[in-house]
């Protein structure tokens, strides 16, 4: 079974991601970890935002993601694709359309034959269009800029809620307005606003939904 979690930067979808595969007993794939770690590959070569300097260093590229961890090339690279250099430059990577379909086709390699969880922009709309689950988290701009803020805190950046908003803005802008795989709701997607539900009551929530499909046997 592939569930599909979609939806805007600092809605949730990892945390809740995460604890809902480990309810399940599924596996769960971060794809936006795939973006990032094309983009630290390319700032590092220096390469500008192009989809031809894109398509040329791809092949060079193996992207790995045992549990918790993100290797690039081998090297894990788990926190230096977390910097907010990274973000900026991941949702730069994600307009290009070669680095899209690279990226889709490695994630269902990955997720073929598994229960899992896959979260992203694209997963329910492009990547598994015939996902048995799919889900898009939505909430308040202003409430997700706050967690993504407390997030990164607690991870000994500093950075202010303003900071974090403008930057978040200003990548839901461009993967809402990218031509291929924008970021919208699967027409088949439940869509669920977090603003004011805690994780725990997302997790429920979504769980229910696909406890109910899978007695089904949809
Ligand atoms: O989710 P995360 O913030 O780690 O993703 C980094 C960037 O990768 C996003 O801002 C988005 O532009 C891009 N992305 C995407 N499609 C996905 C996952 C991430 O375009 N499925």
């Amino acid at each position: 079974m592939i569930v599909t979690i979609d939806g805007p930067s600092g809605v949730g979808k990892s945390t809740v991601t995460k604890a809902l595969a480990a309810r399940l007993g599924f596996d769960y794939l971060d794809t936006g970890a795939m973006y990032r770690a094309v983009a630290l590959a390319m700032l590092r070569r220096q390469l500008p935002w192009d989809d031809l300097a894109a398509a040329a260093v791809l092949p060079a590229l193996t992207i790995e993601l045992p549990p918790g961890r993100v290797l690039l090339n081998g090297e894990d690279v788990s926190a230096a694709i977390r910097t907010p250099e990274v973000s900026q430059a991941a949702s730069k990577v994600a307009v290009l359309p070669s680095v899209r379909r690279f990226l889709a086709e490695q994630q269902r390699r990955i997720a073929a034959g598994r229960n899992i969880v896959c979260e992203g922009r694209d997963q329910g709309t492009f990547v598994f269009p015939h996902a048995e689950c799919k889900f898009f988290l939505q909430a308040d701009a202003r409430v997700r800029a706050a967690r993504r803020a407390a997030e990164l805190q607690a991870r000994g950046q500093s950075v202010s809620v303003e900071n974090v908003l403008a930057d978040q803005d200003e990548r839901d802008r461009r993967d809402a307005l990218r031509e291929l795989a924008p970021l919208r709701p699967a027409a088949d997607a439940v869509v669920v606003d977090t603003t004011d539900l805690t994780t725990e009551q997302v997790v429920e929530t979504l769980e229910r939904v696909i406890r109910a499909r899978q007695g089904r046997g949809e």
